[in-house]
């Protein structure tokens, strides 16, 4: 008898600037200064979404959260990786020297989609990040 031939599947992607309706992990808030306090432990997606119900301001204009990456179903996916992720990640590559140690302590990591394609840099524009919920 010979072994399956067993393949694992690619680790799932969290996109870490996803809408509302993709969302199910919490984050961070986005501080008066427009940067992101990354919320650890892992809190799930509801947790930010109760706390605006019912209000008129987009949630994603004060919380960021992280979703499963939906890769072609999305309009930055490229075809082999997030154009996003990419964006953000050039505009800081030049500035940021930045080593491991010094990332911020966000609940995805492991499994974020800008993380795994750009490194570091990603992570020091992450905390700049707005998302656009429109
Ligand atoms: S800080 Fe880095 S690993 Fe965490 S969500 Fe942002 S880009 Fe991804």
């Amino acid at each position: 008898m010979t072994q399956p031939h067993h393949r694992p599947d690619p680790p799932e992607r969290m996109c870490p600037s996803t809408p509302a309706a993709n969302a199910t992990v919490f984050l961070g808030m986005i501080t008066p200064a427009g940067r992101v306090a990354y919320v650890t432990p892992q809190l799930p997606a509801e947790v930010a979404l109760a706390t605006v119900a019912g209000s008129p301001e987009p949630v994603e204009s004060r919380y960021r959260l992280a979703g499963p990456c939906v890769t072609s179903s999305c309009g930055f996916w490229t075809g082999d990786h997030c154009g996003l992720g990419a964006r953000v990640a050039d505009s800081y590559r030049e500035v940021t020297g930045a080593t491991e140690a010094e990332l911020p302590r966000c609940a995805i990591r492991r499994s974020c989609r800008w993380y795994a394609e750009q490194g570091a840099a990603a992570c020091a524009a992450c905390s700049h990040v707005v998302t656009d919920a429109r």
